[in-house]
């Protein structure tokens, strides 16, 4: 087995949906994060290792890993992945990297980390994240699903952040919690990119309109939201950012369309 990897075994899986679960995992102690980041996982198959591109879930301070992933049917991987149990094997490959890091952003008033399915992963870590909370007044997260039990997390990002022996102050003051869901009826509805354009959706959230000084944007979702949502930013003057020069915006694609 190559030594860009290592083996770690699962320890807890959790079925949202026919299409999404997520499960935990022991961590080798030399594997290290920074909040945002995504590491290669996979399972050996036929004696060959079988990788994908996941985002953390658990912060990166945590003894354990939490992933969420998507069942794709036929998918080389998730075919697979969808099936494990507690005790099996898995395989994390031992660099972490990505763009979702305050590093490539400007300094500023409030974050909004935008994100749409399995693009919430990266942002579980980073709302878990005490330093967040000291850059920003205000993290505003948005996850955007088709339908109401697609919201995976809603209970922790709603109740148990809040009531966390160390996160709880900092969470119940400056986190803003906006699930939305495009196909059914629910208390929030919409696409991400049209609420950007809706006066009642900051008016919802307490916050004035963004601005070029004050906010800030994470974008995690299909190639379709992306696309979208940056039309909406880069219309609006705000600058995507990188390790080189921080900007107004940072992307990462949630999967690829192949
Ligand atoms: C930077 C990055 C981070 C990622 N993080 C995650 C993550 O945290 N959780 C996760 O489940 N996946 C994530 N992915 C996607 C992941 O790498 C795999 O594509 C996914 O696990 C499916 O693998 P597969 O081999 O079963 O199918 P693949 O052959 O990889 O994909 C088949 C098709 O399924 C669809 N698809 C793949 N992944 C998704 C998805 N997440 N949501 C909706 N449709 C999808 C696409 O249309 C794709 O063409 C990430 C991808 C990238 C590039």
């Amino acid at each position: 087995m190559s030594s860009s990897f290592y083996e770690a075994t699962v320890l807890s899986v959790h079925h949202w949906t026919d299409r999404l679960f997520s499960f935990t995992t022991t961590r080798d102690s030399g594997f290290r994060y920074q909040s945002g980041q995504f590491a290669m996982i996979g399972l050996e198959v036929e004696g060959r290792p079988l990788m994908r591109a996941y985002s953390m879930v658990s912060p990166h301070y945590e003894d354990t890993l939490e992933f969420l992933s998507i069942k794709v049917p036929e998918g080389p991987l998730t075919s697979r992945l969808q099936h494990i149990q507690p005790g099996d094997p898995i395989l994390i490959g031992r660099k972490a990297s990505g763009t979702l890091l305050t590093q490539n952003l400007l300094p500023g008033a409030r974050l909004y980390l935008l994100g749409t399915g399995t693009g919430l992963a990266p942002f579980m870590s980073i709302v878990q994240d005490p330093e967040v909370y000291e850059q920003f007044a205000k993290v505003i997260l948005v996850h955007g699903c088709r339908e109401v039990r697609e919201l995976a997390y809603q209970d922790r990002l709603s109740k148990d952040l809040h009531e966390h022996e160390y996160l709880g102050e900092l969470v119940a003051g400056q986190l803003a919690y906006f699930p939305t869901v495009t196909r059914e009826p629910f208390v929030n509805q919409g696409r991400i990119p049209d609420l950007l354009g809706s006066e009642e959706f900051f008016a919802r959230l307490g916050v004035p309109k963004p601005d070029l000084a004050g906010d800030r944007f994470m974008l995690c979702g299909s190639p379709a939201m992306l696309k979208d949502t940056v039309a909406v930013l880069e219309a609006a003057g705000f600058v995507e950012g990188n390790m080189s020069h921080p900007g107004h915006y940072v992307i990462e694609r949630a999967f690829v369309d192949k």
